[in-house]
């Protein structure tokens, strides 16, 4: 069997609700039936998916790349969703959260932002002094 094979069949074997999903980037098994939507499309435990969709559930795509979890935002109705970049092609998705994914990690996307500021924390004190106006001369 060629390795071009071996990897096309390991893609087949998408997570569904018929199906226990085994994560194939940290090893997890999650029960079948757990995730309380249709399609589980990511794994509870590190929130990876894999690229195999263009839209939502159609498994069109021919990547089949590692999705990792680059952040969550928040849908109408106070949602979450997850944000999924491709490792290899940089596709991003959005991925409603499951009823079973990790509240940690979760959480600790939605805070990454706020722990590595892409500025000194010095310019938010000064920002917060000024009445939220930006000095001429910058930083
Ligand atoms: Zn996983
Ligand atoms: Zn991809």
């Amino acid at each position: 069997m060629s390795r071009y094979s071996d990897k096309k069949d390991g893609a087949r074997l998408h997570p569904d609700e018929k199906t226990p999903f085994a994560c194939r980037v940290c090893g997890y098994r999650a029960a079948p039936g757990g995730a309380g939507t249709r399609h589980r499309n990511h794994c509870p435990n590190c929130l990876h998916s894999l690229h195999l969709d263009n839209e939502p559930g159609d498994r069109a795509s021919e990547c089949g790349g590692v999705m990792e979890p680059v952040s969550v935002w928040v849908r109408k109705g106070g949602e979450w969703a997850v944000i999924h970049r491709c490792r290899r092609c940089g596709t991003l998705h959005s991925n409603r959260v499951a009823a079973d994914d990790s509240p940690l990690k979760l959480m600790s996307l939605a805070v990454r932002p706020l722990a590595e500021p892409p500025f000194p924390l010095e310019y938010w004190e000064r920002l917060a002094e000024n009445g939220g106006m930006t000095e001429p001369d910058g930083f």
